[in-house]
């Protein structure tokens, strides 16, 4: 044990902590400190696993005392790791994962340890919902704190959209409530500024009817996906906001879904239409729960397996666009590396731009290019298809990003996403509640 990892564990054993400490060489050290990627392998000197609101705030208040390295942890599902470090202390909230409904206000209360599984089964059998994201086991609060899209962000708007008020803690330990009304420059801020600004230990959503869900799924070989495709281009161009829809390019295969929430109107002939677009398509419409919607893709996902992510923002599903998507994943270094494409528009373009931190409310889809392998042998021909794939991409893309799945940081990355106005304004309001940058394990803002 180091000195410096020493004097840490006294400094937290003295605090009386409601949760528990995990330190180097302790039982459970080895699977509390993994993250869902595989290819992050870090060392924190000891993880605090926050058993109350409290103890969230004596962590921040000894990790800055000790000018020590912190990184948040809720779902783990940092592409890039932010949510460990080597050396430092992990502050895991996991263990925080209450969900409190309140019917009769129709809103949502979401712990900050909570994942996105727990909430919608908090919410769902009350035929209420409050939109995320499309994979049950990824964290609510880092989620959400980057924008959050999933398959009814085009009726319902992002995660952030839903969003009425947060309780954060501070870099000085300090918890404050952050909506409209109270710290409203902080409530922009952590609507798509990422964790930046504090510890959101409870997140406060409005809840929505759920109404009728119903799925529609199809497969085709990639082959044939080029053509597919382009009329897919032209019928989610038409399409009402009520669906949802998305596709996943392999080298084998190309997969797709539209999936319809709320009044049940028109529903089975928007579903269908999207079946019909090309003889080699096979798939079914129907018969898939809210709940099941949501797990649906959690084991093809599965945590330990290495990852690299990076995204885009595209205006429309051009002829170029779909010849780069088809052309780049035919040379994808395993079968299950993919490029996952979802429709935005609706509801996410009805915010304004400048109205929360997220940047990219006019884009039609957003772009993720994923390889997926194993062997770390593997780590530097999967990293490179990712990043070659995502230039060609960009190349077509709009300006600004999702800061939510993005592999690489550093440098402009950051900026880039933000554009400078907006990064501008982030950083000032760092400055004000993060001087010192105590959390910088994000794609980090440093203070103004
Ligand atoms: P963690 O690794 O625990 O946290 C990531 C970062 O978030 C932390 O480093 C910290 O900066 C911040 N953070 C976490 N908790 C808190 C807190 N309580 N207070 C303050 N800051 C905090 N995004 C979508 O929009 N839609 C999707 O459908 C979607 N699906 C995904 C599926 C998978 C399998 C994966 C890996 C990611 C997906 N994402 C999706 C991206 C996802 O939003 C980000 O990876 C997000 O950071 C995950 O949050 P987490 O809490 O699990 O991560």
């Amino acid at each position: 044990m180091s000195v410096e990892s020493g004097h840490l564990i006294e400094a937290f054993a003295r605090l009386g902590l409601d949760g528990s400490l995990v330190a180097i060489g302790d039982r459970g050290y080895e699977r509390h400190r993994r993250v869902w990627n595989g290819v992050i392998d870090r060392r924190p000197s000891l993880i605090v696993r926050a058993g109350s609101v409290a103890d969230v705030q004596r962590t921040i208040e000894v990790a800055a005392a000790a000018g020590c390295l912190i990184a948040i942890r809720c779902g783990g599902h940092s592409f890039p790791g932010f949510s460990t470090c080597d050396g430092g202390v992990v502050l895991d909230l996991s263990a925080l994962k209450q969900v409190v409904v309140d019917r009769a206000e129709r809103r949502v209360e979401v712990s900050g340890g909570a994942l996105l599984g727990d909430l919608d089964r908090a919410t769902a059998p009350y035929g209420l919902v409050s939109p995320a994201g499309v994979i049950s086991h990824t964290g609510a609060a880092g989620l959400t704190l980057g924008g959050g899209m999933g398959w009814l962000s085009r009726r319902l708007g992002l995660t952030i959209d839903s969003l009425v008020g947060a309780d954060v803690c501070l870099a000085d330990g300090r918890l404050v409530h952050a909506s409209e009304a109270e710290e409203p420059e902080l409530f922009w801020g952590l609507r798509g500024g990422g964790g930046n600004f504090g510890v959101v230990t409870r997140f406060l959503f409005r809840l929505h009817d759920l109404g009728s869900i119903l799925v529609g799924s199809w497969a085709c070989a990639a082959t044939e996906s080029a053509g597919v495709l382009a009329g897919y281009a032209e019928l989610a161009a038409r399409a009402s906001r009520q669906l949802g829809t998305a596709f996943t390019v392999t080298r084998d295969m190309m997969r797709m879904s539209a999936v319809w929430s709320g009044s049940e109107h028109a529903a089975d002939a928007s579903v269908a239409a999207f079946g019909g677009l090309g003889g080699q398509l096979s798939g079914s419409v129907g018969g898939v729960t809210f709940l099941e919607l949501q797990r649906r893709l959690d084991d093809h996902f599965p945590w330990g397996r290495r990852y690299y992510a990076k995204g885009g923002f595209l205006a429309d599903l051009s002829p170029e666009v779909i010849d780069c998507l088809t052309s780049s994943v035919a040379a994808a270094p395993t079968s299950d590396s993919e490029i996952y494409v979802l429709q935005l528009g609706g509801a996410v373009a009805d915010v304004s731009d400048h109205e929360t931190a997220y940047t990219g409310r006019q884009a039609s889809f957003y772009w993720i290019v994923e390889p997926v392998w194993d062997d770390p042998a593997d780590d530097d021909r999967c990293i490179s298809w990712g990043r070659e794939t995502a230039a060609q991409l960009a190349s077509l893309s709009m300006s600004g990003n999702y800061v939510n799945e993005q592999s690489d940081f550093g440098g402009e990355t950051t900026r880039k996403a933000y554009g400078n106005q907006k990064y501008e304004r982030l950083a000032t309001l760092k400055a004000r509640v993060d001087p010192s940058n105590l959390f910088r394990l994000n794609q980090n803002i440093p203070p103004a």
